[in-house]
């Protein structure tokens, strides 16, 4: 039996819809400025090549459509942002995997936020430093139960949004992606090669904005399990 000098962690896993079993992460990928009026928003604009960046697997919190979860506030910052996004979860792995074939790679979807400190984030593109202060702390990645893609229709049809407090504060088309579903795997597993259990976060909608504590936001995408976090 193999000893190890210190506890391994525990293996950071999202529930499923309509299953009891678990689907493990490995590694999660985040995609920058994916949709037209959110590129606008931060200053940019156009179908530049999408790029990506990353956050810890551990950066997971678990969000149950029947529940809220607490959302820790990050230390550091005072401008803690919501990003609404489908996130994809990747159930075949692969490199350079073509457009044509990329959407049998996919175990589900699931309602995801990456959340941001926007104020280092900003700090660190002045710089042109590594956005990871900014992107991939700790509690970052909220995430909801996950659905089989064999159970969603058409996510290129579904409605995305977010509520603060009850209103509005992002609102979306799946359809409005820059990169669809389909172009982001295949962009991605030219860089890497995609592992079952990777995570893909596809971008946000526009109205990006700050939540303080004792917010609560609530985000919904068609046909999936929706969320709900209060800020804590
Ligand atoms: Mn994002």
């Amino acid at each position: 039996m193999t000893s190890y000098v210190i506890t391994p962690a525990p293996v950071v896993s999202v529930p499923i819809v309509g299953s009891d079993a678990l689907f493990p992460v490995h590694r999660i990928y985040c995609v920058g400025r994916n949709y037209a009026e959110h590129a606008q928003e931060m200053g940019h604009s156009g179908r530049e090549p999408p790029f990506f960046f990353m956050k810890p697997a551990d950066a997971v919190v678990v969000c149950l459509p029947d529940r809220i979860t607490g959302l820790p506030y990050p230390s550091l910052t005072t401008n803690l942002h919501h990003e609404i996004e489908l996130v994809v979860a990747i159930g075949q792995g692969g490199k350079n995997i073509p457009v044509d074939d990329a959407l049998r790679h996919i175990f589900g979807y699931a309602v995801g936020l990456d959340m941001t400190r926007r104020d280092l984030q900003n700090d660190m593109k002045k710089q042109g430093r590594p956005w990871c202060i900014g992107k991939g702390f700790d509690h970052s990645a909220p995430i909801g139960q996950i659905t089989p893609a064999s159970v969603v229709p058409d996510i290129a049809q579904a409605d995305i949004g977010l509520q603060v407090n009850g209103a509005p504060r992002q609102h979306g088309q799946i359809s409005q992606l820059i990169w669809n579903v389909a172009e982001t795997i295949a962009q991605l597993s030219a860089a890497w090669e995609l592992q079952a259990g990777d995570l893909i976060y596809t971008g946000t909608p526009a109205g990006v904005g700050a939540v303080v504590a004792n917010d609560v936001l609530h985000g919904s995408i068609t046909g999936l399990a929706p969320i709900t976090c209060q800020v804590v």
